[in-house]
Parts: C-alpha cells; sequence; structure tokens
C-alpha cells in the first residue's frame, strides 16, 4: 500500500489546485541576498557547497503531484470541511529512521488521526514531523557544559549533540547523511519504490488521504539545493517534503527564511509567536499569498496558554479582513516550555490543552475556522511532559527523558489531549 502517491494523477481543477505565479526575481538562491539566521558556519563554505551540489544532483524525495495533492486537502481545511493534523518528534534523529523506528511513528500518528476522525466526523489531513526534521533554531549559539563552552547542537542535519567540540563542529557531509535518511524514512512511510509499513487496523484512515511530511525550512542550503523547476507546472518544489514551515526565530518579513519560501509552490506554515503582530502577519500573508490561493498558507500561532486569548484576535482578524484562506493551526507546544525545579526542560499537560482551548474560543468567537492542531509527541512511554491523567510528576522526569530537544507529549497523554481536541471540534 503506499502512503505517498509518487504517482499521483496528474492534479485536477478545484480549490488548493492552483498554482500562484512565481514571484517576479525570486530564484531558489536568492535567499542568499537577505540575512539568514540561525544557519552553521561551515568550517569549510567551498566544501559546504560541493556538498550541497552533490544534494542537488539526487532524486526529489517527494513528487510534486503529491505536494499538489496537500495543497487540495488544506484547501479544505482552510473552508471547515476538513482537520489537520501535524505532529511528530521535535528533533528526528538519523539514528531514529530505522524501518521499525518510522513503522512506530506511523502507527501512533495514525491512531491519533483516527481518533480526531471518529471524534469528529472530519476527514483528517495527516501531516508528520517526519522524515526530515533534522534542524533545530536555537536561542543562543553556544553553551557551557562543565565549564567548556561549546557550540549548540542544531540538529542531525548539522551537528551531533554529545557535548564535546568534534561533535559539535558544523559537518556539511551530514546534508548526505539527511537526505539518505529522509529517503530511507519515506521508504518506510511507502512513498518510494518498495517497502511501505503496514498501517494494520488504521488503513482506513489512509483512504482519505495519505500521510503527508513536513519540516522545518530552517538550513536553506539544504532546501536550495532539493528545490526543483518542475516542467510539468513551470514551478518551483522544494521537494525535501511535501510541507516546510519557517519558525518563530527566522520568520522576519526581509529574511532569507521568508523570501525562500515565497517562491516556492508547497504549502508554508509560518510560527508566530505572542510578539507578532497584526501588521506582520498582513505582511506575511501579502508576501506569502498574494493571490489568495486556499491550501497555500497555513499560520501556526504558539503563543502561550496566558497569551493566546488576547494575542490571537487581533491576528485572526487582520488576516480575515485581508481575504487570505489561511489554515489556523495551534501549536500549544511552543508557547508553554518551562524548566522544571529539578532543571528539566518541559511542558505541563495542563498549559498545553488550556492554550488549544484558548485556540478555538478565540475561532470561535470571530466566526473563522479552527483548522487543526500542531503536537510534539510520541507514542513511547517517555516521561518529558509534566500532568496528564497519571499525573507525571518532576521528580518523574528523570526516568525516561529521551528527546533531542524538546519535550514531548508520551503516548497516554496524547490520546488524552486528542481526546480533548474532538470535543472541541465537535463543540
Ligand atoms: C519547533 O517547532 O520545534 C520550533 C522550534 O518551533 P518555534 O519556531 O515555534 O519555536
Ligand atoms: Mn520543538
Amino acid at each position: 500500500m503506499s502512503m505517498i502517491p509518487a504517482d499521483a494523477p496528474a492534479p485536477v481543477a478545484g480549490p488548493g489546485a492552483r498554482l500562484p505565479e512565481t514571484p517576479p526575481r525570486w530564484h531558489r538562491s536568492s535567499w542568499r541576498e537577505r540575512p539568514a539566521r540561525q544557519q552553521p558556519v561551515w568550517p569549510d563554505p567551498a566544501r559546504a557547497c560541493d556538498i550541497a551540489r552533490s544534494v542537488s544532483m539526487l532524486p526529489p524525495p517527494v513528487a510534486p503531484e503529491a505536494v499538489v495533492s496537500l495543497r487540495r486537502d488544506l484547501a479544505r481545511a482552510a473552508a471547515g470541511q476538513a482537520v489537520v493534523f501535524q505532529a511528530g518528534d521535535c528533533a528526528e534523529r538519523f539514528a531514529s529512521c530505522g524501518e521499525d523506528a518510522v513503522a512506530g511513528k506511523l502507527r501512533t500518528l495514525l491512531q491519533s488521526a483516527m481518533m480526531l476522525a471518529l471524534g469528529t466526523g472530519l476527514p483528517v489531513v495527516k501531516i508528520g514531523r517526519i522524515a526530515g526534521q533534522f534542524g533545530k533554531p536555537r536561542s543562543a549559539d553556544t553553551e557551557v557544559v562543565d565549564g567548556v563552552e561549546l557550540p549548540v547542537y542544531r540538529g542531525d542535519i548539522v551537528n551531533g549533540p554529545d557535548p564535546v567540540p568534534e561533535a559539535r563542529r558544523p559537518d556539511p557531509e551530514r546534508m548526505l547523511h539527511a537526505y539518505g535518511h529522509t529517503r530511507a524514512a519515506l521508504r518506510t512511510l511507502g512513498g518510494c519504490e518498495a517497502g511501505g509499513a503496514d498501517p494494520g487496523e488504521f488503513a482506513w484512515v489512509l483512504e482519505e488521504g495519505p500521510l503527508y511530511t513536513s519540516h522545518e525550512a530552517l538550513l536553506l542550503d539544504y532546501e536550495e539545493a532539493l528545490t526543483h523547476l518542475d516542467p510539468a507546472t513551470d514551478r518551483w518544489f522544494d521537494t525535501s517534503a511535501h510541507m516546510v514551515w519557517v519558525g518563530e526565530r527566522t520568520r522576519a518579513l526581509d529574511g532569507a527564511h521568508i523570501e525562500f519560501v515565497s517562491g516556492i509552490a508547497n504549502p508554508v506554515g509560518v510560527k508566530l509567536g505572542p510578539g507578532a503582530t497584526a501588521e506582520e502577519v498582513a505582511e506575511l500573508c501579502a508576501r506569502l499569498d498574494p493571490e489568495r490561493t486556499p491550501g497555500r498558507l497555513v499560520l501556526v500561532p504558539r503563543m502561550g496558554a496566558q497569551r493566546v486569548r488576547e494575542a490571537l484576535p487581533p491576528l485572526v482578524r487582520a488576516v480575515r479582513d485581508a481575504g487570505h484562506p489561511v489554515v489556523w493551526v495551534c501549536d500549544p507546544m511552543h508557547g508553554n516550555t518551562i524548566r522544571s525545579g529539578s532543571g528539566y526542560k518541559t511542558r505541563r499537560f495542563a498549559d498545553i490543552a488550556a492554550e488549544v482551548e484558548g485556540f478555538f474560543a478565540v475561532h470561535r468567537a470571530e466566526g473563522t475556522h479552527p483548522g487543526g492542531v500542531h503536537l510534539e509527541m510520541t507514542g513511547e512511554d517517555v516521561t518529558e511532559c509534566l500532568g496528564g491523567i497519571r499525573e507525571l510528576g518532576d521528580d518523574h522526569l528523570a526516568e525516561r527523558y529521551e528527546t533531542a530537544c524538546d519535550p514531548r507529549l508520551n503516548g497516554a497523554q496524547a490520546v488524552e489531549l486528542v481526546f480533548a481536541i474532538a470535543d472541541l471540534l465537535r463543540g
């Protein structure tokens, strides 16, 4: 069974199928004329350039037809006829791209999507933070470990997490490894020439649509290398994933990341923190969705439970009044990160649930569609987030704290949250 139809039929007319023009003067390398935040300093830039060129000559991981199919599904979500479920690890590790690990993640995602579908009666657009979520933005360039200042870990596509100088040195070869691991994960997901995990009892959720892939378009050398002109549509597709997003730290209007995604035909997400202004968001929409095409733009507020009810309404109104048919997707994780008493980076389940509630309340009040959710979660029984039905406490965090970056909901916490979300969507 193929979950990502590489051989899907050519796009037909309908919302989401129309692809806007490529902006004049845009090229896949035009981002290089703008300030690019959160990029590694490669020790040997010429070598990084050679490796990026090698990546650009490899076959595209994802087919433009499947990207257009996601646009069509997202256009339905923008109109309130479908719900988006985007979830996965904060940071994927190369070592977790093996068949068993990816098949396990697939089952977890499909199980949650199935509960959402059963709970709401709506088709669920399933998007994994999977098969390419290898680059991480960080709040500082260096950190001090045991008195030694080291470059921070920027994700497996850049360097390694071990707190020693050799591991932390940015290594451009990792771009080739990222490509290989993306291909391996896609193969397990069913997108490539053979194989494909058996989705078992969840097969029916795939009949409504495949599991699409997504990641933060952070490392622009790599995203550029996988961006190709599709002769069938005469548009540029970032073939590293079906959907990519720009993070809260890199969404500057005049920055390299917004320039890059402005010209690709993929659906594009933008994270919005509590500091985002209505003017800024209106300008982002004008830049990224000038033709007001449903299925193009996904706005992902991550405000924090305390802020969402006051910070989100002005943004929702600005976008609605400007007529952009965006999908609003709630990320209740990144505005609720705290440091626990024992020193772990964690999140409280109650805060996560409260942000989701606030998000739905705002949309209900404004008459707009709450399009879905974006979660960091795993099916494993990890102990990374506090609370939930089993009341995980600070003293439990050390038991199984396994994330390479941000704390994820564990299997039980994810089920509990998805039930609450289904209730809100019905409500
Ligand atoms: C993330 O999604 O892991 C992330 C870093 O998010 P944000 O850009 O919203 O902080
Ligand atoms: Mn994260």
